[in-house]
């Protein structure tokens, strides 16, 4: 896939019958395929960069016409490979665009593997290993503020954060380096110490950034609430009352299954599945267990519970064994029918909640349901809600480096207090900054890359 050499061609857009279609050509003959089987209409007698030219597409040697399409040609080094670049856009029909492609490949350009446009831009400079992460991140978003936080990684936040830091460590590294090498010079005790507080100062970053990835993770992945509790106390009218708002607006994430009493809403940008367990719920006492025992199954699956009891009704011995049942979940409390007189007392209700928050709402008059919205995300994400400007961690790959490389600092700062020689927290130190380059892809192993862009769609 890292072969540089071939000219490659794919369809950028969605297969399948569209007003557009989009085909990208990148590689070193691009401009020459072009000049072969593009007709313009109005003549040129230079290339015409980064215009749109409109002309047909024509099979050379006296090939059959393809499609009237329009055509932009971006030079080398500005374009998104860093190669020279050629778009197609005909009309969206898959036999238009095979015969296209088919051309192409004839002209001795070649399909481009996944991804393989964006691992040319890496390779070419245009972007680094994060920034191209990031690119099929946005692509992936299935809500708006996903797609934000990934476009604020493309643009390069977390490479431009990490850079300063990596500073810092080589001018330790450097410190530490001449000491090494002038062994007369070696450091003094307050010297050590000083390069103990400078190392511990990037490890502390280091930890600051780790943490964000709780965030992260919810906000790039999404999470999953199981709706639990006794039968009739109105768990599927809280699941549809909790979907009524911006239901409409939540794609289908990728790789989960869509079943009876499964559904997405956005809670604030972040994709919520929310697992209804009511409909597997029987009258007789057996049906009954066995429901209790698929909604425990649930649980174990889902990242947080949403317990909900009546509140119009006396407060029973089965709302116990359930909230015993999750005691050490993530959980928080809706305490339903609110709109009906209470059968618990203020103090019932906080005992019963115990650490865990609640909310009384209605599902029948929707009195609540807002609250209970931002309950489960200020219990998601703590009371500082979303991260708007700071970095965030949403890429398990950068944070495991991020870990690696903590463990490195933390490894070089024992080996100085313990009186070491300075050779054994270089060999760390290096260690640590490998780590951190390799988030950006300075220190990447090809079959780590083939990896990373094998998960793109093909022409992206
Ligand atoms: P589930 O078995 O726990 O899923 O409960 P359902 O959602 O099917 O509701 C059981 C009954 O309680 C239904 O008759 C609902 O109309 C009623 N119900 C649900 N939520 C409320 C509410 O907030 N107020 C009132 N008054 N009735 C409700």
């Amino acid at each position: 896939m890292t072969d540089l050499a071939n000219t490659i061609c794919a369809l950028s857009t969605v297969a399948g019958r569209s007003g557009i279609a989009v085909v990208r050509v990148s590689g070193a003959q691009s401009i020459a395929i072009f000049l072969k089987i593009f007709q313009p209409k109005r003549r040129f007698d230079q290339v015409p960069y980064r215009r749109a030219v409109l002309g047909k597409i024509v099979a050379p040697g006296g090939g059959f016409g393809i499609d009237e399409a329009i055509a932009t040609c971006f030079p080398s080094p500005n374009s998104y490979t860093g190669e020279d670049m050629v778009e197609y856009s005909l009309h969206g029909n898959p036999v238009l665009v095979t015969a296209l492609l088919d051309c192409l490949c004839g002209q001795g350009a070649r399909l481009a593997e996944p991804g393989e446009f964006t691992m040319r831009a890496f390779l070419h400079g245009r972007m680094d290993l994060a920034q191209a992460e990031a690119v099929n991140d946005i692509i992936s978003a299935t809500t708006l503020y996903q797609a934000q936080v990934a476009a604020r990684q493309c643009s390069g936040t977390l490479s431009r954060q990490l850079k300063p830091v990596k500073d810092i460590l080589i001018d330790i590294i450097v410190n530490l380096e001449s000491a090494v090498e002038f062994v007369e010079e070696n450091l003094q005790t307050a010297s050590r110490e000083t390069v103990v507080l400078q190392i511990d100062r990037v490890r502390r970053q280091l930890e600051d950034w780790i943490a964000t990835y709780r965030q992260g993770r919810i906000i790039k992945e999404g999470f999953s609430m199981a709706v639990i509790g006794k039968p009739n106390v109105g768990k599927s009218s809280v699941f549809n009352a909790l979907l009524a708002q911006n239901r409409s607006i939540v794609a289908e994430l990728p790789g989960t299954t869509r079943d009876l009493v499964s559904e997405f809403t956005n809670l604030e940008g972040i994709p919520v599945r929310l697992l209804d367990t009511a409909g597997i719920h029987q009258s007789e006492d057996y049906i009954e267990r066995l429901g209790i025992d698929r909604s425990l199954e649930a649980i174990v699956d889902a990242d947080a519970i949403l317990l909900v009891v009546d509140r119009s009704r006396p407060h029973l011995h089965q709302d116990s064994i359930l909230r015993q049942q999750v005691l050490h979940a993530s959980c928080i409390v809706a305490m339903n029918k609110s709109d009906l007189a209470p059968a618990w007392s203020p103090e019932e209700e906080r005992a019963f909640a115990g650490d865990w928050p609640y909310v009384q709402v209605s599902a029948k008059t929707g009195a609540g349901i807002g609250e209970l919205r931002a309950a489960i995300l200020q219990g998601l994400l703590g009371t500082g809600g979303i991260q708007q400007d700071s970095i965030l961690i949403t890429n398990l790959r950068h944070v495991r480096s991020l870990e690696a490389a903590e463990t490195e600092l933390a490894r070089a700062m024992k080996s100085l207090q313990d009186g070491l020689s300075e050779e054994f927290a270089l060999v760390d130190l290096h260690g640590a900054l490998k780590k951190l380059g390799a988030i950006t892809g300075e220190t990447s192993a090809e079959d780590l890359l083939t990896e990373i862009f094998s998960r793109f769609c093909v022409g992206k």
